[in-house]
């Protein structure tokens, strides 16, 4: 099974060729897209990509999804839909969800959300409909909601509104659809959010005991998209079962972790959860969408994600997730988690021996974030510093952040993305080298108040030049899909 991107072509110069025809035709129509994807690949292949939500598809990933499925409509479920002819997508979608169930070892899998976010409300809906619509639907002697009379169906809507989740607080790590106010989670729920230890910065399960204990959610939300740590999930069990909170995990972030089995026993997700969500393109490798694991007692409600929250699935992204998720399971994928993982600690290690600080300490999954205050800086300086300097990153808020979500304190770094492209240890090594010569050089201008500025900086000229050579050095040791030309 071909896997990493060197390996995955066989016949460069043949996929070269194609790829080449098939640019020609797009930019007949259009070639201000054509260049653009042109471009896009070049700016992708000369940066070095720390953002920790992002990686590089296969080639056998990328073409699946360049296909007629886009054309298909295709709502229902596997074998019942609601247009005829899904025969090929009813295959696609089967073969995908066989593989999740097999790889995670999930009772059910459904591959339709379009995204994370959509598999996050999907799952949201499907256990208000399981836990709350059910029931009242016993109670109010009626078989689906259009049997409901004007007053039922008023009640049966106050109890949607007044239920509550409890999800982990966006500065210490958390998605923004847990429970943040400004988002749709945070609007259809009573929310309330857990934080980490103000000392340690690590999830505090005692803390998250007694808090659940108290506000007492239909709704336990667990995982992250900024926190650098593993989670007990045996744990958070414990604390779901104690206060009869439903447990649902989103694992968007780490999902590659779980398939290449880094993250097992107490740290695996799905024995433990009712409900697990995850993306499919960050870790996991493959293409933008969505995905939902559940145990046998929801299943019957995520299959109806289609009417609840979902329209026509993406055949092609579906087909696409079969795909990802067929290399996934591969022994070669399992060396890739674990690699992604060894170069974050390498990462990690490199940063805090050159005196920076890290979020937690250190990491143990496949992110880090650092904490750029020692040098004077908002994140949103030491982002923009590293982008001039050729290191792609994203500023993220830290716990208890003093600069606020905007400016923030802290520089989100990833492995997935490197790793796929062959970075060793040795070279993250070099990469904690460059983030801190860039940073050290780095000075927040003065504004006219005399204040330091939180936007605007200064990078010496020197430092940038340097670390844009060793960026090239380290890019052309590691291309990106070597071989195509476009
Ligand atoms: N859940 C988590 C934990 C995430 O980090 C993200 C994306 O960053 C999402 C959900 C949403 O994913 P998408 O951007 O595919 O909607």
């Amino acid at each position: 099974m071909p896997l990493t991107l060197r390996r995955t072509v066989s016949d460069l110069e043949s996929i070269s060729a194609a790829y080449r025809t098939l640019f020609s035709m797009i930019e007949a129509v259009e070639p201000r897209v054509a260049e653009a994807t042109r471009q896009e690949l070049t700016d992708q292949r000369n940066s070095l990509k720390l953002i920790a939500s992002e990686n590089y598809a296969s080639l056998p990933v990328l073409a699946t999804m360049g296909t007629w499925f886009s054309d298909k409509y295709a709502e229902g479920t596997i074998g019942h839909r609601f247009y005829a002819g899904c025969q090929n997508v009813d295959t696609v979608e089967s073969v995908a969800a066989e593989h999740a169930r097999e790889l995670f070892g999930a009772k059910y899998a459904y591959a339709q959300p379009h995204s994370g976010i959509d598999a996050n409300l999907t799952a949201y809906w499907a256990i208000l409909a399981h836990k709350i619509e059910s029931p009242a639907l016993a109670e109010f002697g009626a078989k689906g909601v259009a049997e409901l009379s004007e007053a039922d169906w008023e009640t049966l809507r106050r109890r949607f509104g007044d239920q509550r989740l409890l999800g982990m607080s966006l500065d210490a790590g958390g998605h923004l659809t847990h429970g943040f106010r400004p988002n749709v989670s945070g609007k259809m729920f009573h929310q309330r959010s857990y934080g980490t230890n103000p000392e340690t910065q690590l999830l505090d399960y005692d803390a998250l005991a007694a808090q659940a204990r108290e506000f007492r959610p239909l709704i336990l939300v667990a995982g992250y998209s900024a926190y650098p740590r593993r989670i007990n999930f045996a744990k958070m069990r414990e604390i779901a079962d104690e206060v009869g909170a439903v447990l649902m995990v989103d694992m968007a972030h780490f999902a590659g972790l779980v398939a290449g089995k880094v993250f097992t026993g107490d740290e695996d997700p799905v024995p433990f959860a009712d409900v697990v969500t995850t993306t499919t393109h960050k870790s996991l490798r493959g293409p933008r969408g969505g995905m939902i694991l559940s145990t046998e007692e929801y299943a019957p409600s995520i299959d109806r994600g289609c009417p609840l929250v979902l329209g026509g699935p993406l055949g092609h992204v579906m087909a696409a997730k079969a795909v990802a998720l067929a290399e996934a399971r591969t022994a070669e994928f399992q060396t890739y988690a674990q690699n992604v993982a060894d170069n974050a600690k390498a990462l990690a290690e490199g940063l805090l021996s050159r005196d920076a600080q890290l979020v937690t300490g250190g990491t143990d999954n496949h992110l880090v974030l650092l904490d750029v205050r020692n040098f004077g800086l908002t994140g949103r300086q030491a982002e923009a510093a590293l982008l001039d300097a050729g290191i792609v990153t994203n500023r993220n808020a830290v716990p208890n952040d003093p600069n606020g979500a905007w400016y923030t304190t802290g520089v989100r770094l990833g492995t997935p993305a490197l790793t796929t492209r062959g970075f060793t240890t040795s070279d993250m090594d070099a990469v904690a080298d460059m983030i801190v010569s860039v940073l050290k050089s780095t000075t927040p201008t003065t504004t006219s108040a005399g204040a330091p500025s939180k936007a605007k900086f200064d990078l010496t000229d020197d430092a940038r030049d340097a670390s844009l050579t060793e960026a090239q050095r380290l890019l052309d040791l590691h291309p990106l899909y070597p071989g195509l030309e476009l």
